[in-house]
């Protein structure tokens, strides 16, 4: 695994290029924060400020907690899988089949509702979620650096896959009580509506399988192989998160590339 500081450092590494590229897209292609603060300042624009400061606490937690490598030993592990098993009451979907959607928006507003004795509604938690994703869609862009490297794949004439993880968009029922409802074909295609400016020839969104399940990665490598790659080797990885892009590629001998912006190792 080789680290890098932007996706422009590929086309500089002397002498070598890939068949196919596999990014990751939120925080290595686009710069999510940007879209996530105006996510939250929505949020409290229809809730308030201490609503919206405790949805954005659970997002950086977890983003946190993405970036760690599936072995690395963490002081909050603990913490975070608390956390994240306080949000299984609230999803009403079959967990067996397509696990707990920790990234799913809905689920931290009905959690933060609940903590905050807010009424919970299905309107409550669509207005909320609308807000949210509408204003992540305007103001995530990609880095500034981004373009140069679209036109090398293009140039080069290389391949580009997305892998990005699902943002597990759910349905909201309130009988017997609010709970969600994750549908993988839903998800997707509400994610979908949020990559039309990455110029990819294939695309693979986790729903329902997501990063860093072998099934996600298998449905990558058999792509890969339709676009030209004939081994391992010729395919490159990249992204921020260790645990949730790089670290099963590494180890089914994919050649990976990990993304770590100075600011990004808090
Ligand atoms: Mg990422």
């Amino acid at each position: 695994m080789q680290i890098i500081e932007k996706v422009t450092d590929l086309i500089h590494l002397s002498g070598k290029k890939p068949r196919v590229i596999a990014s990751d897209v939120d925080h290595t292609l686009v710069d999510f924060d940007a879209g996530h603060d105006a996510g939250i300042q929505a949020i409290a624009d229809v809730t308030d400020s201490k609503f919206a400061k405790r949805v954005d606490e659970i997002f950086q937690f977890l983003v946190l907690g993405n970036r760690k490598s599936v072995d690395e030993p963490w002081d909050q592990q603990e913490l975070h899988d608390q956390l994240v098993a306080s949000l299984q009451p609230h999803q009403a979907h079959d967990i067996e089949k397509y696990g707990i959607r920790k990234w799913s928006r809905e689920s931290w507003i009905l959690q933060t509702a609940l903590e905050q004795n807010y009424p919970i509604t299905q309107k409550f938690v669509t207005t909320v979620r609308e807000a949210y994703w509408d204003a992540v869609a305007k103001h995530a862009e990609l880095y500034p650096e981004v373009p140069e490297f679209f036109e090398w794949l293009q140039r080069e004439k290389i391949p580009l896959i997305v892998m990005t993880g699902s943002d597990s968009v759910t349905d909201i029922t309130e009988d017997p009580s609010p709970r969600l409802i994750y549908e993988p074909k839903a998800s997707w295609d509400y994610k979908m509506k949020r990559l039309g400016h990455i110029p990819a020839q294939k695309v693979h969104i986790g729903d329902p399988f997501d990063k860093p399940h072998q099934a996600f990665f298998d449905g990558v490598y058999a792509s890969a192989r339709a676009l030209g790659a004939q081994s391992p080797k010729e395919v490159w990885f990249v992204g921020d998160s260790k645990g949730g892009d790089l670290d099963v590629p590494e180890k089914d001998g994919y050649l990976t590339f990990w993304l770590r912006r100075p600011k990004d190792d808090k």
